[in-house]
């Protein structure tokens, strides 16, 4: 089971987005100086479809769903990005991974994903010196529900100039 600890309204870590995220607990990433340690302990609430369609109705105006974290049941989350694509096919979802890839993820109901886990010496998104990358997924039939094909842009430059 995956839980999350809060949701937020966010507009920087999804570029022109409005996005809703949801900070995923019981993380087993553990970065080293990692800078949200509560989310390794596993409480909160339990990510489910009706929990996160109530805080979707409660968000009038969102573009975007931002999921941050996950990595301790990808193949949940994955299975919650399907149904969120098919029951708001208007809401852009992203995902922020603590992993160095995206392999256990399936793009095709994304429209973001962030990889790579924090390291304190390289800093986050918003540092040239990053190991972490931000790309924009564009799905080659889009609109269709059978997309077999994905392009990632790397947008992680687009977090440089605010710094
Ligand atoms: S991915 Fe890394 S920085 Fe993010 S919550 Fe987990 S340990 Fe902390």
């Amino acid at each position: 089971m995956l839980k999350y600890t809060n949701t937020e309204i966010v507009f920087q870590e999804f570029p022109d987005e409005t996005t809703l995220a949801f900070n995923i607990s019981g993380c087993p990433v553990h970065c080293k100086g990692c800078h949200s340690k509560w989310l390794w302990e596993d409480t909160g609430t339990a990510l489910t479809i009706p929990n996160i369609n109530k805080e979707i109705k409660l968000h009038e105006g969102i573009t975007c769903i931002g999921f941050m974290g996950g990595d301790n049941d990808r193949d949940l989350l994955n299975a919650i990005l399907i149904i969120l694509k098919h029951e708001h096919p208007e809401l852009k979802l992203g995902w922020y991974t603590g992993l160095d890839n995206y392999n256990q993820i399936n793009l095709n109901y994304l429209d973001y994903v962030k990889i790579g886990p924090y390291i304190k010496e390289l800093g986050g998104l918003n540092n040239r010196n990053t190991n972490q990358r931000i790309y924009k997924i564009i799905h080659n039939n889009k609109g269709n529900s059978d997309i077999n094909k994905n392009y990632l842009v790397d947008i992680t430059e687009r977090f440089w100039n605010r710094v």
